[in-house]
């Protein structure tokens, strides 16, 4: 129970860090169309264009 509760404010407190958005992995840059959006773990493919995400692009 404890440990949950921590987990969620460590959790929070990254997200307003970074400024990551709910629901997703992170924002990323697309090196091809460059357009910022918001995604998950399981895309890392740009929604724009189709290009691969990659780590370095995470903004
Ligand atoms: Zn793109």
């Amino acid at each position: 129970m404890h440990e949950n509760i921590l987990k969620n404010i460590d959790i929070v407190a990254l997200e307003k860090e970074y400024g990551v958005l709910k629901k997703s992995n992170g924002n990323y840059r697309c090196r091809k169309c460059l357009m910022t959006d918001g995604y998950t773990a399981e895309e890392k493919k740009c929604r724009w264009c189709g290009q691969d995400l990659f780590e370095m692009d995470r903004v």
